[in-house]
């Protein structure tokens, strides 16, 4: 079970192991604009997905490291979904 408390209003759900490294997924509130809400995401910074997603964005600046961590939205039927983040590397 997996925890997340904002403002005042506490979040559970259930654990859930990324399939791409095996790492527990970790509760994060997403940013409003997404309209996601809080979902469970890999923040494995070694992660295989994270690193293999880094040339696979489409139009982005070449220098903008940019890369995609693997999520998915509790709110949505837990759908895999993308978060674009900035690659450490
Ligand atoms: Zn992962």
């Amino acid at each position: 079970m997996v925890i997340h408390e904002y403002a005042g209003v506490v979040t559970e759900l259930p654990d859930k192991d990324c399939p791409h490294c095996g790492k527990t997924l970790d509760a994060w509130l997403a940013p409003p604009e997404t309209g996601w809400g809080v979902i469970l995401i890999c923040n494995n910074n070694n992660c295989p997905h994270y690193l293999g997603s880094e040339g696979d964005i489409m139009h982005k600046r070449d220098d903008s490291h940019l890369g995609c961590r693997y999520a998915e939205d509790p709110a949505n039927g837990f759908k895999p979904v993308n978060v674009l983040a900035v690659c450490p590397h």
